[in-house]
């Protein structure tokens, strides 16, 4: 063998160690991939399996029967489910008049929320919040804070916001604290004002005389002095304020109730009077 023929076979052997080194290489890269696909799809289908599961589980208990009442949280006795604001359109009303309620219901506790049913309703009171500029919002959450504060027994069905807007806190099957020994038996309305004079504007009035008119055609109530109550009428309380010192202004505000059930009582009792944003 010559020095050539060495040095050839040298080459060949290095090549070929060269050649074994990147095969496992390239093996060991393509197991190292293969393994992390493996992982991430197992993953995926461990996560996709425990959605299914808890999706199931949850629609399995929206489907029992007492739970669906207690959940839904209906506004009225024998209302449906709530409709959306995108109903509007659909406002069969022939005059077009409707009222939006916002339904923003408390959580059920023993200081303004106590869950106790309302069987009769006899009367619609109406109350003033006695927080000067304060905000319908505002003043729900001062009824839901009294759930951790303890300080008092407070609330009332329905807010009215300084521009016309309606929140219901508790539906109208379970009793509010508003109006003393007629809890029992009326559905309570307050309504927000901008300063201490306790003036309403007319966007609140508005929705106050829509609202009660709304709640005496849904309870087969006349529109008189024993339906339409303030709160002084049931307590001597200065509530509402400026409905108490003027006292033709409280029978101005009946009057117009009186006068819009008159004139508007089809589309009250249309099914899509109210619409509830949730
Ligand atoms: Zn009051």
């Amino acid at each position: 063998m010559d020095e050539e023929e060495i040095s050839i076979k040298r080459k060949r052997r290095k090549k070929r160690r060269r050649r074994r080194i990147l095969i496992r290489l390239v093996t060991w890269i393509i197991l190292v991939l293969a393994l992390i696909g493996l992982i991430t799809v197992v993953s995926l289908v461990v996560y996709g399996i425990s959605r299914l599961v808890n999706r199931s589980s949850q629609s399995s208990e929206v489907r029992t029967g007492a739970e669906v009442l207690e959940s839904t949280e209906l506004p009225f006795p024998d209302a449906t489910i709530p409709k959306a604001a995108a109903d509007s359109s659909k406002t069969a009303s022939a005059s077009g008049q409707h009222l939006e309620i916002d339904l923003q219901m408390l959580t059920k506790n023993p200081y303004s929320r106590p869950g106790r049913p309302l069987n009769t309703v006899n009367a619609v009171v109406i109350h003033y919040t006695a927080s000067p500029g304060g905000t319908a919002a505002q003043n729900r959450e001062y009824f839901e804070d009294l759930r951790i504060l303890k300080t008092t027994k407070a609330s009332s069905h329905f807010i009215v916001g300084l521009e016309g807007e309606v929140v219901q806190c508790i539906p109208t099957r379970e009793i509010a604290y508003a109006s003393n020994n007629r809890n029992d038996d009326t559905v309570a309305i307050e309504c927000c004002h901008k300063d201490e004079s306790g003036k309403f504007n007319d966007s609140t009035l508005d929705s106050m005389k829509k609202l009660t008119a709304w709640l005496l055609v849904r309870y087969g109530l006349e529109a008189n002095d024993e339906t339409i109550i303030r709160h002084y009428d049931v307590s001597g309380k200065l509530c509402p304020k400026y409905f108490v010192e003027h006292e033709d202004e409280w029978k101005k505000f009946k009057n117009s109730v009186a006068d819009y059930i008159e004139k508007n009582k089809e589309a009250l009792k249309a099914e899509d009077y109210l619409i509830f944003n949730q």
